[in-house]
């Protein structure tokens, strides 16, 4: 086992408030900002973490020079696993096409036709890209299948590079269904979430419940195929509100799910279930900046007490960014989070929402990003400049 004596840690960000300094304001005490630190990592875990001068013995010294440390970004929201290309519905919808969810048959037909060592290299890419910005854990769904077998085959897929897969049968009704979506309702809550248990290949249940769209699930078809989740032993995600008010938070709040996603448009009624239920309100900013429509208002879930998570979407339709720092850029400038309030989002809240728990503390995974950069304020004050990867140790 080698240890590594990581030194020269500008800031380190702990996510643990009692490390905070009484006299500081909350958003920043909740972050546990510590300096003049070291840390010592050991099988891929935190094995010390104490003041500079008195750090102990190891085999590999890395100093990084005044640079900041966090804990790597938590990136809850994925749709990693499709094949193709929709850079001409982007084109077109900045041109003024509104987005209503029917892209999406365009990678259901792509990704349908691809081998899985395709998408395994795909998928490897964008792993990739996101570790080389200080991603560190990700959730993958499924939901560009939209049949037994495929469906199976990308959380298959997704399972080799992460624990946390989401079943997204629900993503929209597959064009052979359109007529008759009672039944594409019945394989979903039938032979997909049988199969999709039978093979443990998901830890969660997600739909896109979306009355405005066409493509998108009603809220009692919603509501069938959360419950139907549920009583498989699936833990629950949504969908909701994205492109307008409707049922998605409310009933994300009344059955429990671990987090609700998008939630751009919410009525006071939304708030204080989000407020009083616990769910997570997932925001994911680079979708409204990639549809050009307004964003979420971010101010109002804190200042009610929502548990507020940040992710990226990224997915080819409505937002191809793997970059947590351009979220939490947004974040800061469109949703008017504080810097601090938004490394918090991506970090400890995202990883709440996938029931992780791990202020950075001896025990705890060393699962950390650095920032070329003296302070975490750096990622929204330096937006579009690579200031962030994963800390290699
Ligand atoms: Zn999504």
């Amino acid at each position: 086992m080698t240890s590594t004596l990581v030194t020269g840690i500008g800031e380190l960000v702990t996510n643990d408030p009692e490390r905070s300094r009484r006299d500081q304001p909350a958003d920043l005490a909740r972050l546990g900002l510590l300096r003049n630190v070291a840390l010592v990592v050991a099988d891929g875990q935190i094995a010390w973490l104490g003041p500079a001068g008195k750090s102990p013995e190891a085999d590999r010294r890395v100093d990084l020079d005044g640079r900041a440390v966090l804990p790597g970004f938590v990136d809850s929201h994925t749709h990693l696993v499709f094949a193709g290309d929709r850079a001409a519905e982007f084109a077109a919808r900045m041109t003024g096409t509104a987005y209503d969810g029917g892209g999406i048959a365009t990678t259901v037909a792509a990704t349908r036709a691809a081998t899985d060592d395709e998408l395994r290299a795909l998928l490897a890419a964008r792993v990739a890209e996101a570790r080389a910005q200080g991603t560190t854990t990700l959730e993958v769904k499924s939901g560009y299948g939209l049949d037994v077998d495929t469906e199976l085959r990308l959380l298959r897929l997704a399972r080799e590079i992460t624990p946390h897969t989401t079943f997204l049968g629900a993503h929209v009704v597959p064009a052979e269904y359109r007529d008759d979506r009672t039944a594409y309702v019945d394989l979903v809550t039938g032979p997909m979430l049988d199969a999709v248990v039978a093979q443990g290949a998901a830890a969660y249940l997600d739909v896109f419940c979306e009355p405005l769209s066409p493509h998108a699930f009603t809220e009692p078809e919603a509501r069938m195929i959360l419950l139907a989740g549920r009583r498989a032993g699936l833990r629950l995600r949504v969908h909701g509100n994205q492109l307008g008010p409707g049922p998605g938070v409310a009933l994300a709040c009344e059955l429990g799910a671990a987090s609700v996603d998008h939630c751009t448009y919410l009525d006071d009624t939304d708030v204080d279930a989000l407020a009083q239920s616990g769910t997570v309100a997932t925001l994911l900013p680079g979708v409204e900046f990639s549809t050009r429509h307004p964003y979420p208002d971010a101010r109002r879930l804190l200042d009610a007490g929502v548990a507020v998570a940040l992710a990226t979407d990224c997915n080819p339709g409505t937002c191809f960014t793997s970059s947590m720092p351009f979220v939490v850029a947004l974040a800061v400038r469109e949703l008017r989070m504080t810097p601090s309030e938004a490394v918090y989002a991506a970090t400890a809240t995202a990883a709440r929402s996938l029931g992780l728990s791990r202020p950075l503390a001896v025990g705890a995974p060393a699962e950390l990003a650095v920032l070329d950069a003296p302070t975490h304020l750096h990622l929204a004050y330096r937006p579009g400049v690579p200031l962030a990867r994963t800390l290699e140790v």
